[in-house]
């Protein structure tokens, strides 16, 4: 079997190997989809090592075990072995789990969690493939790399970089940065504590803290960091208690000259229901954003990763991928890893006709057509005026500039001529399309916070 995806996980507990069934479970994911993996795989987890070379899985149920047993058995112990050479016997049982403790919270956001989703230790949820020396760079994410790279080089916080907030769309490698400055910063200086988590996450400790009457420990726990790092903090806003406490707790670390990294998938300016006081104070440090990758990076990032699990992949192919799975990294690298796990598992070298044969469907789906109509809805809504005002002639500012954004990005984002495009905004000429895209383009080329918004509107359209 040819190399995947070696890791080298630290230690051999417990952590380890959920951590190493949890590889072998993106392994799955990507090979067998997620419908397949939802039904089945899902439901199977690690249950002990004994020793280095005995793994024991459990299955929920006798009819999931023997499922499974009977049609996956031969590839889950196959990759098993494959990411930990040391395992040589892989066995599942029957194990019903303890219900999970639920914690039953009456807000409207979300009613019920799950516990065991919750690991309080912070250093089992780094990826350990998330490091430096893997992140490929590239003019679209040089600045939050060299950004990243000097907060984890660094003794003491940043005070230009402080916060410092990364942000960019999906899957182009922030939570990527965020872990390798961990890794980093952990190597650099131990002392140095550092804690990563995801807003998510803050959000359950805050809400089990309230629920527990341990506020204070909870504070404290937060305080007494060097570099606190908070991923994906779009997911706290307009949680009103949530995303107060935050705050507090990130006035608190700037305040005592600790270092504050944040990641969101847009940037402060665009934060939706939060108060322009924070928003603000979330820019004062330095604001870098991830921007979506160019071929040349994907291609970068491709050879990397084949040159790390020494496979070697025809031109054309890696060509193929890197022109056709445009959207992000996460996709690319999953496209990659089927192909790779197909060829490993049939025992065929990867051609270019075999690539384009196993990316079918997903080529097929990532070809999801924007329409006109779409851009209309999200436009309209984003400005707060009406669909059908994207068809009237009105010549009002509030009107007009937003129909003139809709028409770009319907040049942008659909394969539409200028004539089609003029019918779908109200029976318009298509000279009245090019002088609205050019007018666009202008606006973008001379305000920067005009073309974040506009590029934020193309990737909400996108995503
Ligand atoms: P985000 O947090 O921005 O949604 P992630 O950091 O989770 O994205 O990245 C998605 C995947 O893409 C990860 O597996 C990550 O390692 C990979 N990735 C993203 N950017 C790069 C890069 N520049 N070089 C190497 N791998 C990358
Ligand atoms: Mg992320």
């Amino acid at each position: 079997m040819k190399q995947l995806d070696r890791i080298v996980l630290q230690y051999k507990d417990g952590d380890y190997y959920a951590n190493l069934w949890k590889i072998v479970s993106r392994d799955l994911v990507s090979h067998y989809g997620e419908d397949l993996y939802k039904s089945w795989f899902s439901k199977i987890n690690f249950f002990e090592a004994i020793g280095e070379s005995e793994i024991i899985l459990s299955a929920p149920s006798n009819f999931i075990r023997d499922w499974i047993k009977s049609n996956y058995f031969d590839i889950i112990s196959k990759l098993l072995v494959h990411h930990d050479t040391k395992v040589k016997s892989v066995d599942i049982i029957t194990k019903e789990l303890p219900k999970s403790d639920v914690i039953v919270v009456t807000s409207n956001t979300f009613s019920l969690i799950d516990q065991n989703e919750i690991k309080d230790d912070t250093t089992a949820s780094l990826d350990p493939r998330f490091t430096f020396d893997n992140f490929v760079v590239g003019p679209p994410n040089e600045l939050a790399y060299a950004a990243s790279l000097a907060v984890a080089e660094s003794d003491e916080a940043i005070s230009k970089s402080n916060p410092l907030f990364l942000y960019g769309g999906v899957g182009l490698g922030k939570t990527h940065l965020m872990h390798a400055i961990a890794w980093h910063a952990n190597k650099k200086n131990p002392n140095r504590k550092v804690l990563y988590m995801s807003a998510e996450k803050f959000m359950y400790r805050f809400i089990k803290a309230l629920r527990n009457k341990d506020i204070m420990s909870f504070k404290e726990e937060f305080r007494s960091v060097d570099v606190l790092m908070i991923d994906d903090i779009q997911f706290i806003c307009g949680k009103e208690s949530t995303q107060e406490e935050f705050f507090h707790t990130f006035n608190a670390i700037i305040d005592n000259n600790k270092q504050m990294v944040i990641s969101c998938d847009r940037s402060p300016t665009d934060l939706d229901n939060v108060e322009d006081r924070i928003k603000s104070r979330l820019g004062w440090g330095l604001v870098a954003d991830v921007h979506s990758t160019t071929y040349e990076l994907r291609v970068g990032i491709l050879e990397s990763k084949l040159e790390r699990m020494n496979i070697k992949i025809s031109k054309p192919v890696i060509d193929f991928l890197a022109s056709k799975i445009t959207s992000n990294v996460r996709e690319l690298e999953g496209a990659l890893n089927k192909v790779i796990a197909h060829s490993t598992l049939v025992g065929r070298e990867i051609t270019l006709e075999s690539t384009q044969d196993i990316l079918r469907d997903l080529l097929r789906s990532n070809e999801r057509t924007i329409t006109i109509e779409d851009i209309h809805k999200k436009v309209a809504n984003r400005y707060n005026i009406k669909v059908s005002d994207m068809s009237s002639s009105s010549r009002l500012r509030s009107i007009a500039r937003p129909r003139q954004i809709a028409m770009y990005l319907s040049k942008t984002l659909t394969p539409k001529s200028l004539a089609d495009i003029g019918m779908k905004f109200g029976k318009k000429d298509h000279t009245t399309v090019m002088h609205a895209i050019k007018k666009i383009e202008t606006i973008m080329t001379s305000d920067p916070d005009f073309r974040e918004e506009v590029n934020l509107l193309s990737r909400i359209l996108q995503s």
